[in-house]
């Protein structure tokens, strides 16, 4: 996967890879962007403090690199897998 400003591909348009054609998600795009934030205040926030509540939020900071998001979402995964939460 590539972002198109933080891990863009070597050729524009073209994946390094298998060379196929890349494209953006319908709704990565500038014009469905208020769009989401409007869905993500309306319905993801509430759930934030829902599941604060309960102690089963678990966060990860997206803004670090791509390997060690990734390492943190996998051993949270990983953790709650065990206890059965
Ligand atoms: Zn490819």
């Amino acid at each position: 996967m590539y972002h198109t400003l933080y891990n863009p591909s070597k050729e524009a348009g073209r994946c390094d890879v298998c060379r196929g054609e890349l494209y953006q998600r319908p709704d990565d795009q500038i014009e469905t962007v208020g769009n989401r934030l409007k869905v993500y205040f309306n319905q993801t926030m509430p759930l934030i403090d829902f599941y604060r509540q309960k102690g089963l939020l678990h966060e990860a900071d997206g803004e670090k690199d791509i390997e060690e998001v990734q390492s943190t979402l996998l051993s949270v995964i990983r953790s709650t897998d065990r206890r059965g939460q």
